[in-house]
């Protein structure tokens, strides 16, 4: 017996999407807004490490994502001219048939997430999200932008980075930080000799890396050191690409830049990080996922500690007394683990962005993907 009977989920990212799903298997009315008509992903790839892996096995989705996407076991590292560094090993941590680590295009990975959710009977309205959200004593009155009005015992909101519900409810929370790193990601072809995630560290400020993201095709993630936080015209992007790769003198990263030029459709993105101290939850109102603890990627962990958010949140409004009850159990068990991702992921851009010490890098990695692998 769950201690509420309905929720609205506000965003259908990877973090409402799973909080969704499983507080419909707990029972749970659910009705999930989501202001893209499309409920589109942006077209990059993503990598999905061993604990996001065992978190979109307890969501139901692993199978297809093992199918759709693309999996592989360690990290290999090399220098710009591409002598062997090692490999970090990716231990696997959710039993026998489940990797130790993949990657997968984000709208394919959007795609499985929707077809669960709609399967898990949520009720998602595309097109939509609020206009007003009026806490009450025994529940909250929402009127959505559809003009349709509703009455919910919680309030969830995974609305992202820029989270319209943090600002109306937690006017105080830090904004989002630029770190001084960004990133640019494209997809290339995947020679049969890249099976995992490769990274080529070069002696300044930019690391190159790729993750397979299918039996054809991987994507090429560059984080570059970056003073300003500035827009840069899409136009500009496939070459400016190339040029950070022209450093690197690794055959393989020679090919991979080949296949980058005006047709490539090239993602870049400034990092910025943002970390909510607690409580994540006032009045009925919970955030979740990058609304509360955005972190930057390097890592690999943001969606996957957004995912064990509707996971965990789900299991204790399942199995708590009371809402209150639930909310606290939900804030202990997640803000320590989504502190250390997103801490650890900043000192290791910063490490990155001033050439800093790489033995300082390899233990904060170590430590954090230690941490990661207990159990949520
Ligand atoms: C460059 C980059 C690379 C990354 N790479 C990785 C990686 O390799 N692996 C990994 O695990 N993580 C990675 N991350 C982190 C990961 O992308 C995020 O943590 C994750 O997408 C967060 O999911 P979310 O659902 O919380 O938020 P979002 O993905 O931002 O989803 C929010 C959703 O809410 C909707 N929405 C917004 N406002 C409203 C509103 N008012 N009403 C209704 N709907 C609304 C949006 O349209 C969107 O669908 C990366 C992040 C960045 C920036």
């Amino acid at each position: 017996m769950t201690c509420i009977q309905n929720a609205l989920v506000i965003g259908g990212g990877f973090s409402g999407m799973s909080a969704a799903i499983e507080c419909a298997k707990q029972g749970i009315a659910v009705d999930l807004v989501e202001i893209d008509a499309q409920w589109r992903a942006d077209g990059a790839g993503i990598s999905v490490s061993a604990p996001t892996l065992r978190a979109l096995q307890t969501v139901g989705v692993l199978d297809a994502v093992i199918q759709q996407g693309y999996c592989g076991e360690g990290v290999k590292l090399f220098t710009a001219s591409g002598m062997a560094l090692g490999v970090m090993p990716t231990p696997c941590i959710a039993g026998p048939g489940v990797p130790s680590g993949a990657g997968i295009m984000r709208p394919v990975l959007a795609g499985i997430l929707a077809q669960a959710t709609r399967a898990a009977g949520v009720n998602v309205r595309l097109a939509c999200s609020f206009e007003q959200i009026l806490p009450q004593s025994d529940g909250v009155q929402v009127r959505l932008t559809d003009g349709s009005t509703g009455r919910y015992d919680l309030v969830i909101a995974a609305d992202g980075l820029y989270s319209k519900v943090r600002k109306t409810f937690f006017p105080d929370a830090p904004a989002p930080r630029y770190t001084g790193q960004s990133i640019w990601r494209a997809v290339v072809p995947r020679p049969a000799d890249i099976t995992t995630v490769q990274m080529w560290l070069g002696d300044g400020h930019v690391k190159v890396g790729v993750n397979p993201v299918s039996q054809d095709e991987m994507y090429v993630f560059v984080t570059e050191e970056r003073a300003v936080n500035e827009r840069i015209a899409p136009e500009l992007q496939p070459q400016m690409l190339r040029d950070l790769l022209a450093p690197f003198s690794a055959p393989q990263v020679q090919a991979m830049r080949a296949h980058i030029g005006p047709q490539s459709r090239v993602v870049f993105r400034p990092l910025e990080s943002m970390l909510m101290p607690r409580p994540w939850n006032s009045l009925r109102v919970v955030l979740v996922g990058d609304a509360v603890h955005a972190t930057t990627p390097h890592l690999a962990s943001g969606a996957g500690i957004g995912i064990e958010d509707g996971i965990v949140l789900a299991q204790e409004l399942g199995r708590a007394a009371s809402l209150d009850a639930a909310l606290a159990a939900f804030e202990e068990r997640r803000f320590e683990r989504c502190r250390a991702v997103v801490e650890s992921s900043g000192q290791l851009g910063e490490i990155e962005a001033t050439g800093g010490d790489k033995a300082l890098h390899a233990q904060i990695m170590r430590a954090t993907m230690a941490k990661l692998a207990e159990p949520i």
